[in-house]
Protein backbone atom coordinates (compact mmCIF):
# COMPACT_ATOMS: atom_id res chain seq x y z
CA UNK A 1 0.00 0.00 0.00
CA UNK A 2 0.87 3.71 -0.56
CA UNK A 3 1.97 5.14 2.25
CA UNK A 4 -0.70 7.11 3.67
CA UNK A 5 -0.45 11.37 4.82
CA UNK A 6 -0.61 11.57 8.45
CA UNK A 7 -4.03 13.24 9.16
CA UNK A 8 -6.98 11.06 6.83
CA UNK A 9 -10.59 12.26 7.28
CA UNK A 10 -13.74 10.52 6.17
CA UNK A 11 -17.01 11.66 5.38
CA UNK A 12 -20.23 9.24 5.12
CA UNK A 13 -23.26 11.48 3.34
CA UNK A 14 -26.45 9.95 1.63
CA UNK A 15 -26.56 12.01 -1.82
CA UNK A 16 -24.01 14.60 -4.04
CA UNK A 17 -24.50 17.63 -2.45
CA UNK A 18 -25.17 17.21 1.15
CA UNK A 19 -21.32 16.98 1.69
CA UNK A 20 -20.67 20.65 0.21
CA UNK A 21 -23.64 21.95 2.68
CA UNK A 22 -22.33 20.69 5.52
CA UNK A 23 -18.70 20.11 5.42
CA UNK A 24 -17.67 22.11 2.70
CA UNK A 25 -15.47 24.37 4.54
CA UNK A 26 -13.89 21.58 6.51
CA UNK A 27 -13.26 19.17 3.67
CA UNK A 28 -11.61 22.59 2.15
CA UNK A 29 -9.37 23.29 4.98
CA UNK A 30 -8.21 20.03 5.87
CA UNK A 31 -7.15 19.07 2.07
CA UNK A 32 -5.26 22.42 1.76
CA UNK A 33 -3.47 21.52 4.98
CA UNK A 34 -2.23 18.03 3.58
CA UNK A 35 -5.05 15.91 5.25
CA UNK A 36 -6.01 13.08 3.31
CA UNK A 37 -9.65 13.83 3.02
CA UNK A 38 -12.17 10.85 2.18
CA UNK A 39 -15.78 11.19 0.82
CA UNK A 40 -17.86 8.17 0.58
CA UNK A 41 -21.25 9.01 -0.87
CA UNK A 42 -23.82 6.80 -0.82
CA UNK A 43 -26.41 7.16 -3.33
CA UNK A 44 -26.82 9.65 -6.35
CA UNK A 45 -29.44 11.17 -5.58
CA UNK A 46 -31.52 10.22 -8.29
CA UNK A 47 -34.69 10.79 -6.99
CA UNK A 48 -34.08 14.69 -6.55
CA UNK A 49 -35.91 17.72 -7.22
CA UNK A 50 -34.14 19.72 -10.05
CA UNK A 51 -34.13 23.63 -9.45
CA UNK A 52 -33.21 24.91 -13.19
CA UNK A 53 -35.78 25.22 -15.78
CA UNK A 54 -33.42 23.66 -18.13
CA UNK A 55 -32.44 21.03 -16.29
CA UNK A 56 -35.55 19.78 -15.19
CA UNK A 57 -35.96 17.17 -17.62
CA UNK A 58 -33.69 15.21 -16.12
CA UNK A 59 -34.40 12.40 -13.65
CA UNK A 60 -33.80 8.74 -12.78
CA UNK A 61 -30.31 7.13 -13.60
CA UNK A 62 -29.82 10.17 -16.15
CA UNK A 63 -30.00 12.54 -13.22
CA UNK A 64 -27.85 10.45 -11.05
CA UNK A 65 -25.38 10.88 -13.89
CA UNK A 66 -25.27 14.19 -13.57
CA UNK A 67 -25.28 14.46 -10.44
CA UNK A 68 -22.58 12.55 -10.43
CA UNK A 69 -21.00 15.13 -12.63
CA UNK A 70 -21.65 17.77 -10.07
CA UNK A 71 -19.84 16.19 -7.69
CA UNK A 72 -16.75 15.77 -9.26
CA UNK A 73 -16.64 19.90 -10.05
CA UNK A 74 -17.80 19.72 -6.39
CA UNK A 75 -14.80 17.83 -4.88
CA UNK A 76 -12.40 20.07 -7.23
CA UNK A 77 -13.83 22.94 -5.84
CA UNK A 78 -12.66 21.62 -2.65
CA UNK A 79 -9.51 20.37 -3.33
CA UNK A 80 -10.53 16.41 -2.48
CA UNK A 81 -10.08 13.76 -4.90
CA UNK A 82 -10.41 10.55 -3.05
CA UNK A 83 -14.62 10.07 -3.49
CA UNK A 84 -16.15 7.17 -3.93
CA UNK A 85 -19.85 6.03 -4.48
CA UNK A 86 -20.91 3.25 -1.67
CA UNK A 87 -20.43 0.02 -3.47
CA UNK A 88 -19.68 2.17 -6.86
CA UNK A 89 -21.69 4.38 -8.55
CA UNK A 90 -25.50 2.93 -8.83
CA UNK A 91 -24.94 0.24 -6.32
CA UNK A 92 -27.45 1.87 -3.74
CA UNK A 93 -30.48 4.32 -5.24
CA UNK A 94 -32.03 7.25 -3.80
CA UNK A 95 -34.67 6.23 -1.48
CA UNK A 96 -36.81 9.06 -1.88
CA UNK A 97 -38.84 11.42 0.64
CA UNK A 98 -39.81 9.74 3.79
CA UNK A 99 -43.49 7.90 3.21
CA UNK A 100 -43.70 7.97 -0.82
CA UNK A 101 -43.83 5.10 -2.43
CA UNK A 102 -40.23 5.11 -3.52
CA UNK A 103 -39.15 3.68 -0.06
CA UNK A 104 -39.96 0.18 -1.26
CA UNK A 105 -37.62 0.27 -4.43
CA UNK A 106 -36.01 -3.06 -3.84
CA UNK A 107 -32.72 -1.36 -4.99
CA UNK A 108 -32.91 1.71 -2.74
CA UNK A 109 -30.64 2.89 -0.21
CA UNK A 110 -33.70 2.09 2.32
CA UNK A 111 -33.72 -1.24 1.58
CA UNK A 112 -30.38 -1.80 1.58
CA UNK A 113 -29.47 -4.56 4.28
CA UNK A 114 -27.43 -2.42 7.05
CA UNK A 115 -24.50 -4.88 7.76
CA UNK A 116 -23.89 -5.84 3.85
CA UNK A 117 -23.50 -2.11 2.89
CA UNK A 118 -21.49 -1.19 6.39
CA UNK A 119 -19.75 -4.40 5.02
CA UNK A 120 -19.04 -2.56 1.91
CA UNK A 121 -18.21 0.95 3.95
CA UNK A 122 -16.07 -0.93 6.25
CA UNK A 123 -13.72 -1.83 3.63
CA UNK A 124 -13.05 1.49 2.75
CA UNK A 125 -12.50 2.49 6.16
CA UNK A 126 -9.72 -0.45 6.93
CA UNK A 127 -8.01 0.67 3.33
CA UNK A 128 -7.80 4.69 4.34
CA UNK A 129 -7.79 4.00 8.22
CA UNK A 130 -8.94 7.29 9.22
CA UNK A 131 -8.60 9.15 12.52
CA UNK A 132 -11.72 10.73 11.77
CA UNK A 133 -15.50 9.81 10.67
CA UNK A 134 -18.00 12.67 10.08
CA UNK A 135 -21.67 11.43 9.48
CA UNK A 136 -24.98 12.19 10.56
CA UNK A 137 -27.13 11.99 14.23
CA UNK A 138 -29.66 9.15 14.09
CA UNK A 139 -32.82 11.10 12.66
CA UNK A 140 -30.28 11.40 9.32
CA UNK A 141 -30.10 15.43 10.78
CA UNK A 142 -33.69 15.54 8.97
CA UNK A 143 -35.48 12.63 8.77
CA UNK A 144 -34.73 12.04 5.27
CA UNK A 145 -34.58 8.17 4.88
CA UNK A 146 -31.22 8.01 2.96
CA UNK A 147 -29.97 10.01 5.50
CA UNK A 148 -31.34 7.75 8.48
CA UNK A 149 -29.61 4.89 6.22
CA UNK A 150 -26.52 6.75 5.87
CA UNK A 151 -26.09 7.22 9.49
CA UNK A 152 -26.94 3.44 10.52
CA UNK A 153 -24.31 1.65 7.77
CA UNK A 154 -22.04 4.44 9.08
CA UNK A 155 -21.77 3.80 12.76
CA UNK A 156 -22.22 -0.32 11.58
CA UNK A 157 -19.17 0.15 9.35
CA UNK A 158 -17.12 1.96 12.60
CA UNK A 159 -17.89 -1.17 14.32
CA UNK A 160 -16.96 -3.63 11.93
CA UNK A 161 -13.57 -1.98 11.16
CA UNK A 162 -13.03 -1.83 14.59
CA UNK A 163 -13.84 -5.70 15.33
CA UNK A 164 -11.53 -5.82 11.71
CA UNK A 165 -8.52 -3.91 13.46
CA UNK A 166 -8.94 -0.18 12.82
CA UNK A 167 -10.74 1.70 15.60
CA UNK A 168 -11.80 5.15 14.35
CA UNK A 169 -10.69 7.63 17.17
CA UNK A 170 -13.01 10.22 16.49
CA UNK A 171 -16.99 10.16 15.06
CA UNK A 172 -18.79 13.44 14.97
CA UNK A 173 -22.06 13.79 13.88
CA UNK A 174 -22.90 17.37 11.80
CA UNK A 175 -24.71 20.06 14.03
CA UNK A 176 -25.38 23.12 14.14
CA UNK A 177 -26.09 25.05 17.26
CA UNK A 178 -30.04 26.90 17.64
CA UNK A 179 -28.08 29.71 18.78
CA UNK A 180 -26.17 30.22 15.66
CA UNK A 181 -29.37 29.40 13.44
CA UNK A 182 -31.95 31.72 15.01
CA UNK A 183 -29.42 34.14 14.92
CA UNK A 184 -28.98 34.13 10.92
CA UNK A 185 -32.17 33.72 10.19
CA UNK A 186 -32.63 36.92 12.06
CA UNK A 187 -30.69 38.78 9.94
CA UNK A 188 -31.77 37.19 6.87
CA UNK A 189 -34.69 38.28 7.34
CA UNK A 190 -33.42 41.94 6.86
CA UNK A 191 -31.58 40.85 4.27
CA UNK A 192 -34.63 39.32 2.21
CA UNK A 193 -35.79 42.07 0.33
CA UNK A 194 -32.20 42.26 -1.34
CA UNK A 195 -31.82 38.59 -2.31
CA UNK A 196 -32.79 36.81 -5.79
CA UNK A 197 -35.38 34.49 -2.88
CA UNK A 198 -38.54 35.30 -2.23
CA UNK A 199 -38.77 33.53 0.86
CA UNK A 200 -37.20 32.75 3.72
CA UNK A 201 -37.23 29.40 5.54
CA UNK A 202 -37.12 28.45 9.49
CA UNK A 203 -34.54 27.00 12.10
CA UNK A 204 -36.42 23.56 11.07
CA UNK A 205 -35.09 23.52 7.73
CA UNK A 206 -31.83 23.41 8.89
CA UNK A 207 -30.59 19.46 9.35
CA UNK A 208 -28.52 18.84 12.38
CA UNK A 209 -29.82 21.73 14.83
CA UNK A 210 -28.70 21.26 18.54
CA UNK A 211 -28.78 23.32 22.08
CA UNK A 212 -25.64 24.89 22.15
CA UNK A 213 -24.18 22.85 24.68
CA UNK A 214 -24.08 19.80 22.56
CA UNK A 215 -21.72 21.22 20.06
CA UNK A 216 -18.18 20.10 21.17
CA UNK A 217 -16.21 21.38 18.02
CA UNK A 218 -16.25 24.46 15.47
CA UNK A 219 -14.20 24.22 12.44
CA UNK A 220 -13.78 28.29 11.13
CA UNK A 221 -13.72 27.57 7.35
CA UNK A 222 -13.99 31.62 6.83
CA UNK A 223 -10.79 31.35 4.64
CA UNK A 224 -12.38 29.00 2.75
CA UNK A 225 -15.38 29.84 2.18
CA UNK A 226 -15.61 31.05 -1.57
CA UNK A 227 -14.61 27.19 -2.33
CA UNK A 228 -17.68 26.04 -0.45
CA UNK A 229 -19.95 28.25 -2.05
CA UNK A 230 -17.92 27.40 -5.67
CA UNK A 231 -18.61 23.63 -4.60
CA UNK A 232 -22.45 23.97 -3.66
CA UNK A 233 -23.15 26.02 -6.97
CA UNK A 234 -21.46 23.01 -8.84
CA UNK A 235 -24.80 20.96 -7.27
CA UNK A 236 -26.51 23.18 -9.67
CA UNK A 237 -29.43 20.93 -9.73
CA UNK A 238 -30.07 21.45 -6.05
CA UNK A 239 -28.99 24.39 -5.22
CA UNK A 240 -28.81 28.07 -5.77
CA UNK A 241 -26.58 30.20 -4.09
CA UNK A 242 -26.64 34.18 -3.39
CA UNK A 243 -23.67 34.47 -0.49
CA UNK A 244 -24.36 34.00 2.46
CA UNK A 245 -27.16 32.57 1.71
CA UNK A 246 -28.33 29.55 -0.44
CA UNK A 247 -32.36 27.77 -1.11
CA UNK A 248 -32.93 24.22 -2.33
CA UNK A 249 -35.66 22.91 -4.35
CA UNK A 250 -38.23 24.39 -2.00
CA UNK A 251 -36.70 27.73 -2.51
CA UNK A 252 -36.49 28.91 1.15
CA UNK A 253 -33.94 30.75 1.48
CA UNK A 254 -31.25 29.67 4.51
CA UNK A 255 -27.64 31.01 5.79
CA UNK A 256 -24.38 29.39 4.31
CA UNK A 257 -22.07 28.39 7.10
CA UNK A 258 -18.72 28.84 6.82
CA UNK A 259 -18.20 27.87 10.15
CA UNK A 260 -19.16 24.14 10.61
CA UNK A 261 -20.52 22.74 13.69
CA UNK A 262 -19.72 19.12 15.18
CA UNK A 263 -20.94 16.83 18.01
CA UNK A 264 -18.21 14.20 18.99
CA UNK A 265 -19.48 10.56 20.09
CA UNK A 266 -17.05 8.36 19.44
CA UNK A 267 -13.25 9.23 21.67
CA UNK A 268 -13.15 11.36 24.68
CA UNK A 269 -15.31 14.24 25.21
CA UNK A 270 -13.39 17.36 25.65
CA UNK A 271 -13.66 19.51 28.46
CA UNK A 272 -13.70 22.80 26.23
CA UNK A 273 -14.61 23.23 22.56
CA UNK A 274 -12.34 22.32 20.05
CA UNK A 275 -11.17 23.90 17.09
CA UNK A 276 -9.72 21.07 14.98
CA UNK A 277 -11.52 17.47 14.46
CA UNK A 278 -7.99 15.67 14.68
CA UNK A 279 -7.83 17.32 18.37
CA UNK A 280 -5.59 14.60 20.46
CA UNK A 281 -5.16 12.25 17.77
CA UNK A 282 -1.34 11.40 17.40
CA UNK A 283 -0.18 11.25 13.91
CA UNK A 284 -0.80 7.31 13.76
CA UNK A 285 -3.50 7.51 15.31
CA UNK A 286 -5.29 4.49 16.59
CA UNK A 287 -3.54 0.75 15.45
ZN1 LIG B 1 -29.28 14.43 1.06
Amino acid sequence: MTELPARRLMLVHAHPDDESINNGATMARYAAEGAHVTLVTCTLGERGEVIPDELRHLSGAALGGHRLGELRDAMRALGVTDFRLLGGAGRYCDSGMMGLPDNEDPGCFWQADVDQAAATLAEVILEVRPQVLVTYDENGGYGHPDHIQTHRVAMRAVELAAASGWDIPKVYWNRVPRSVVEESFARLDGDLAGLPFDKAGAVDDVPGVVDDERITTVIDGTAYASAKAAAMRAHATQIAVAEPYFVLSNELAQPLFTTEYYELVRGERPGVRESDLFAGVGAGGAS
